[in-house]
């Protein structure tokens, strides 16, 4: 089977064992009868495992061709384990341009057990090779980066860290299983808030992460049973419930940012569109060659700060706010949301000022939503 739309509908898991259900159970349990406590069942508490959870970790671990997955309450709790594989005193390379949190957590957490951090474009090889250090223990690759969707050459990426021996982690959340897995070219780790597209309705909060071999899925088992921020089994459910649809969702969307990416090109109030899928975007290429898609996310930034306030009173089928990855269009403004847990010096030194906009391009008829985003903008301008 090497059709990837196939495989999301026949992952990993396929049918209940007890009853040749088509779709998984949802076991609430939390303890297990032990007819022979000596010898202990597959499950016998829920933190430690629980049947759906484990359908879609099975279907995770299946589509990413990793060994084992591990389902969190959120992207953060399953990012929150990865670096949990680090000790005191480690270094980790992150790429520059990622999503607030991942800094958040780093900065506010990780800093006071020692680890230090150096936030590279982890498309720029010559500044990924100044900052590598003699404790430099791991790469993060947010990949596409977020907001301005760099492009990391992930194969050539996973080559050079393994020559510095580093654990190749790949925030995968952007571009999802169904356009890249980055184990198959050699990461090591793959994450997911599958908040986002996995989910992929808004409307549960939760996390992924696939190892692609034995021992680092035995490291971070012990994490997720240690410190316990499990996905419930009704979000465990709607996850994989998502993946179903996954890439007709994907499909759809990704045909319509295109057009949109197009017509944002050559309107009047727009000064730059970033989105791997235009010729011009300086990681066109390399996203060609190396995934199955551009993806469904796409920023601008506006002539002047001043219109972004206008277009967002315009918008009559987008709506604006965090997260992305809906059936609906969804319009973030970096500053106030991915990004508002950076310091106003940090944003500015990113490029991430008032006149940025992202763009979740979602579900509606292409033409509906151009028409929607442009008249907007039209109207922001006049
Ligand atoms: C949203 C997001 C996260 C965090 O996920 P939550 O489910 O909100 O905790 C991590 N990485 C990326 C790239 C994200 O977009």
């Amino acid at each position: 089977m090497t059709d990837k739309r196939t495989q999301f509908v026949h992952t990993g898991y396929e049918m209940d064992p007890a009853t040749q259900a088509v779709t998984p159970p949802i076991y609430r349990a939390t303890t297990y009868h032990q007819a022979d406590p000596w010898n202990p069942p597959v499950y016998d508490y829920a933190r430690s495992g629980n049947p759906t959870r484990h359908a879609f970790e099975q279907a995770m671990a299946d589509l990413e061709h990793g060994v084992k997955g591990f389902a969190f309450s959120s992207g953060m709790a399953a990012l929150t384990a990865a670096f949990m594989l680090l000790s005191q005193g480690d270094h980790l390379i992150v790429t520059r341009d990622c999503q607030g949190g991942t800094q958040r957590v780093l900065r506010g957490v990780f800093s006071r057990f020692g680890i230090q951090v150096s936030y590279v474009d982890t498309e720029d090889f010559d500044a990924l090779e100044k900052a590598v250090k003699p404790n430099t223990q791991a790469i993060l690759v947010e990949n596409f980066s977020n907001p301005f969707l760099h492009v990391t050459d992930m194969p050539r990426l996973a080559k050079w860290a393994h020559e510095h021996h580093l654990l190749v982690m790949v925030d995968n959340t952007f571009i999802t299983p169904y356009l890249q897995n980055p184990l198959t070219l050699g990461a090591d780790l793959v994450i997911h808030s599958a908040t986002k597209m996995i989910g992929g309705h808004s409307d549960i909060t939760a996390g992924v992460a696939v190892a692609k071999e034995e021992d680092l899925a035995r490291r971070l088992y012990f994490i997720q049973n240690a410190c316990g921020a499990i996905l419930s089994p009704d979000d465990a459910y709607m996850s994989l419930r998502g993946l179903h649809t996954l890439p007709v969702r994907m499909d759809r969307a990704q045909d319509t940012a295109m057009q949109l990416a197009t017509a944002l090109v050559t309107h009047p109030q727009v000064q730059r569109v970033y989105y791997p899928g235009l010729k011009t975007h300086p990681g066109h290429e390399v996203a060609k060659q190396t995934m199955r898609g551009f993806g469904q996310m796409l920023t601008i930034r506006l002539k002047d700060a001043r219109l972004v306030p206008e277009l967002a009173r315009h918008l009559r089928l987008a709506r604006v706010g965090a997260g992305f990855g809906g059936t609906e269009t969804i319009i973030s403004l970096p500053e106030l949301h991915c990004h508002a847990a950076l310091t106003p010096e940090e944003r500015y030194e990113r490029q991430i000022t008032p006149d940025v906009v992202r763009i979740s391009v979602g579900l509606e008829s292409a033409a509906d939503l151009l028409h929607d985003i442009l008249e907007a903008l039209d109207k922001a301008g006049s």
